[in-house]
């Protein structure tokens, strides 16, 4: 019964990632360091002590006040390290213990799995992957929550993780019987779980061993071009999504592969569009994806098998793309009628000139009022730091609470 600690310590794992994307939510669109300055309360710019610092725990043992000044912390911090702990250990639960996504691994392992918490190395992978997937999407998710871009650095540096992990763990295709991947094989053994739903095409070239590096590494290129093709088309028409928000589409090329971009496309952009006609421009690209993504994840061991035959020999390519060019179509119609309501948060450098009006907001890098050079000087009696300064008024009018943020 290992494996529940496994889950306990993935919980934890997970926590404590979600504290560190509390920072990278408020810093990052705001162009500040990450490292420095440490985590201080908001208001009183005291910075706050380790134990008052830890996950949830900390929350809860100061009551949800700073100790110092007494004024409340915004109670999205624990929601987020809660959210991202639940995700990461959710991760944990549909992969390795229901098996999901039926890998032959899990089944042929399953008591030293369940009894001795040996869990195979390629598993590992898939919960990382899994994790870092909560994570990005939280982060894009309340970043546009915050009506703030999504920093493209972080959506690059989990795209290169997914890359990696796609190398070292490449994935048969779905459509293929385990007993044919054994004897393709010149030693024969159980096959490893993957990361992609499937490598890039079926039957595959002569000489390409499923489940050979190259091949994965080639199916994580795939997935990427074909994410980067919406990507840039999504630029090219405008719109108020971010830099950051448009590339998660290139994270998801990396991770699904082509063929799993391709079927999403159409469905997320159809919610895309049906957003933007009814709400606002801007719509939650990184809920749509947070439901769409797993979904198609878990029910490809059955939809893939009905699938892909249509999707590769088929009408199948030219439906999705079809379908999805018509939505993508119509969001462009939408962000039009809207005009332009948004376009000064499209951009990181927009956001940073409009804190550069405010010299004590500022003290990343790119601060153009010239204090940041020295380090910047927040150490007076300057209003919060971090404090979520509403980027428009459109944020003013979601968050009316002035609650000061303690990170
Ligand atoms: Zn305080």
């Amino acid at each position: 019964m290992l494996i529940y600690t496994w889950l306990m310590l993935i919980f934890l794992l997970g926590l404590t990632v979600g504290s560190a994307l509390n920072v990278l939510i408020y810093r990052l669109p705001l162009g500040k360091s990450v490292i420095w300055p440490s985590s201080r309360c908001g208001y009183c710019l005291t910075p706050i002590r380790w134990h008052d610092n830890l996950p949830i725990l900390g929350y809860l043992l100061v009551l949800g006040r700073c100790r110092h000044c007494r004024q409340a912390i915004s109670w999205r911090y624990p929601l987020v390290e809660l959210l991202c702990g639940l995700g990461w250990a959710a991760g944990f639960v549909v992969e390795v213990m229901l098996n999901a996504q039926h890998f032959p691994i899990v089944t042929s392992l399953r008591v030293f799995i369940w009894d001795y918490g040996a869990v195979p190395l390629p598993l590992w992978a898939i919960v990382l992957s899994d994790g870092l997937a909560v994570t990005l999407l939280l982060l894009a998710f309340f970043c546009w929550w915050d009506r703030r871009p999504v920093p493209l650095p972080v959506v690059a540096v989990i795209w290169a993780i997914v890359v990696g992990l796609n190398v070292l763990f490449p994935w048969p295709a779905p459509n293929v019987p385990v007993e044919v991947i054994l004897q393709s094989r010149t030693h024969p053994q159980v096959p490893l779980p993957g990361l992609q739903l499937a490598s890039v095409w079926h039957p595959m070239p002569k000489n390409a061993i499923e489940g050979e590096p190259w091949v994965g590494l080639l199916g994580a290129v795939a997935g990427s071009c074909a994410g980067w093709c919406i990507f840039r088309l999504l630029r090219g028409i405008g719109g108020p999504l971010s830099l950051g928000e448009a590339a998660l589409w290139i994270w998801a090329g990396a991770l699904l592969g082509w063929q799993g971009v391709l079927l999403l496309w159409p469905i997320v952009m159809l919610l895309l569009a049906g957003w933007a006609w009814l709400m606002t421009p801007r719509g939650p690209l990184a809920l749509f994806l947070g439901l769409s993504l797993p979904t198609l994840r878990y029910t490809w061991p059955h939809l893939g098998q009905s699938v892909y035959p249509w999707l590769v020999h088929g009408w199948g390519i030219g439906s999705c793309v079809g379908v999805a060019l018509l939505a993508t179509a119509a969001y462009a119609l939408a962000v039009r009628r809207w005009g332009q309501p948004v376009p000064t948060l499209a951009e990181p450098s927009a956001i940073l000139t409009h804190a550069a009006g405010r010299p004590d907001q500022c003290t990343g890098r790119y601060c153009r009022s010239g204090t940041a050079d020295d380090g910047g000087t927040t150490d007076s009696a300057s209003p919060p730091v971090d404090s979520a300064s509403p980027p428009n008024q459109h944020a003013e009018q979601q968050n009316p609470q002035t609650e000061t943020t303690g990170h």
